[in-house]
C-alpha cells in the first residue's frame, strides 16, 4: 500500500469560484511556487485565503481593476 504525502494545504486540485474550471496550486501541490506568484498580488493570498481564482479569472479581475 503506498502512503501518500500529505500536501500542507489540502488538495493541489482547485476549481475556480467564478467560472467553475479546474486547476492545480502549487503550493498546495508541495512547490515553493504558484504560477499565480508571478501575478501582481489582487487576491488575499495570506495563509487564510479559502478560494483562488483560476488563471484566466485571475487575469481578468486584474485588469478589471486597472
Ligand atoms: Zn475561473
Amino acid at each position: 500500500m503506498i502512503k501518500e504525502r500529505k500536501p500542507f494545504r489540502g488538495n493541489p486540485r482547485r476549481t475556480c469560484p467564478q467560472c467553475g474550471a479546474a486547476f492545480t496550486c502549487d503550493l498546495a501541490a508541495g512547490k515553493k511556487d504558484c504560477w499565480c506568484t508571478a501575478f501582481p498580488p489582487l487576491m488575499p493570498l495570506d495563509e487564510n485565503a479559502k478560494e483562488c481564482l483560476c488563471p484566466e479569472c485571475l487575469k481578468k479581475a486584474i485588469k478589471e481593476k486597472q
